[in-house]
């Protein structure tokens, strides 16, 4: 859908849209930043921009997985502690040698691990199971063939598909570029999140508060939760609910963002300013979202259809589930991952609560453990303006719109409110 026009609705009849649409409409806002290059040291918590193909073998060749002796098993195949068999010991291979001669018959060669299998040798004995000659060793136990040998292709064959497009490096995928051979990669950029809060009541955090007046808590915690996904995120302090200092926070917030998030001044209120300046742009329209807490929305494009831009209520618990059902989302697809949701988990409710007609709920919950299942109880209150509760809960339980009433057993969908980058 394209963004237009200053309609307050956004379904045929005027109504409210269903979730999963608006959720659509943010997500078809969005044009992909393009990828950067970077050296493979320098890429942990980047998103992977390609599909990483092994060019070779891994490892490249057979070599020893213990320090011992390299055999042809057949030569060592009756020998026990009471009866050894001694060999003739033809030289060292040693890690990173080079490819060794070929084992001749009834001879062996100290090899360490890594040290390439000689040709000929199908097995190795761990200098455990000898008396560690050098000039002969008596080997003490038979040689299985292909025990202690790495076979080459055995981690990865050549032309493997080994890491894929929309994964979130972490230290042990960084190893395995490294150990395929890459030395430079191409990650996702890092989106740049501007957050801005609106209200002439919102003031900043540390300043005394005159009755009537909250602090911006909203704005410390959407950019908390933009930068803990690995934005670049700045945060502007409140602005004021007069149009034209918002139109010069709005250009000033836009010109350094890929995406502007907003707080508050969408709803019916006769400050509603956001909502009144952003409209005459037409590029960025209003709607009511059929959830709960959550339902005014705003979306569309600034700065010349450049930067999506993603209009959120001002209470806090429906911005920040706000942020959850459609900024979360958002800004994974931007960082490239190929899992934009939350993890979900399926969870019986242990004490019921309500539910609006017509809207799907998001419950603030707390879970608990269930044997091999979960279990979720509401937190005290489910005003939007219940920070504390909200604080409280470590869940969010999707109440299907249907639903008004929630009843103790029901198994409900629950989004897991962890930490770090999901
Ligand atoms: P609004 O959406 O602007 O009508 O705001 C709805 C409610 O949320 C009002 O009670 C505001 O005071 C409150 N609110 C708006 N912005 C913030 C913010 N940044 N931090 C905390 N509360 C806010
Ligand atoms: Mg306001």
């Amino acid at each position: 859908m394209t963004p237009g026009g200053g309609e307050a609705g956004g379904s045929p009849d005027g109504g409210p849209v269903p979730v999963e649409q608006h959720l659509a409409d943010c997500l078809g806002l969005l044009r992909p930043l393009p990828p950067v290059e970077l050296a493979v040291t320098d890429v942990l918590d980047r998103v992977l921009a390609e599909d990483v193909v092994a060019p070779a073998p891994l490892p490249g060749d057979d070599n020893s997985g213990m320090d011992g002796y390299a055999v042809r098993c057949a030569d060592v195949a009756g020998a026990s502690a009471d009866a050894p068999v001694v060999l003739p010991v033809a030289g060292d291979v040693a890690a990173g040698g080079g490819a060794p001669a070929p084992l001749a018959a009834g001879t062996t060669v100290r090899i360490m691990t890594g040290g390439l299998l000689p040709p000929g040798a199908d097995g190795v004995v761990p200098v455990e199971d000898t008396d560690g000659g050098t000039g002969r060793v008596q080997v003490r136990a038979p040689a299985e063939p292909g025990r202690f040998v790495r076979r080459a292709g055995d981690d990865v064959a050549a032309g493997e598909t080994v890491l894929r497009a929309g994964t979130r490096l972490s230290p042990r995928t960084m190893s395995l570029l490294v150990a395929v051979g890459r030395e430079r990669v191409l990650v996702r950029a890092v989106p740049r999140v501007v957050v801005m809060s609106t209200g002439d009541e919102v003031v900043q955090p540390g300043t005394p508060l005159r009755p009537g007046q909250v602090y911006d808590s909203n704005g410390v915690g959407l950019a908390a939760y933009a930068a803990e996904l690995g934005c670049e995120t700045t945060r502007v302090p409140a602005v004021g609910d007069d149009p034209a200092g918002l139109r010069a926070a709005v250009e000033a917030a836009v010109a350094p963002a890929d995406v502007l998030v907003t707080s508050g001044g969408v709803s019916m209120g006769a400050f509603d300013v956001v909502k009144q300046l952003l409209r005459e742009t037409g590029t960025v329209r209003f709607r009511k979202v059929a959830m709960q807490p959550g339902g005014p929305q705003g979306f569309g494009l600034l700065d010349g259809g450049r930067v999506p831009v993603l209009c959120l209520p001002g209470n806090p618990v429906s911005s920040m589930v706000s942020f959850e059902v459609f900024v979360r989302p958002v800004l994974r697809t931007l960082l490239g991952e190929a899992e934009v949701q939350r993890p979900r988990v399926r969870a019986t409710v242990r004490e019921g609560w309500r539910s609006p007609a017509g809207k799907r709920q998001y419950a603030r919950v707390v879970l608990d453990r269930d044997g091999d299942g979960f279990g979720c109880t509401p937190v005290g209150g489910q005003g939007s303006h219940l920070v504390a509760d909200l604080a409280a809960a470590d869940a969010l339980a999707e109440v299907p719109e249907a639903t008004t009433g929630v009843t103790a057993g029901t198994v409900l969908d629950c989004l897991v409110l962890g930490r770090g980058r999901v």
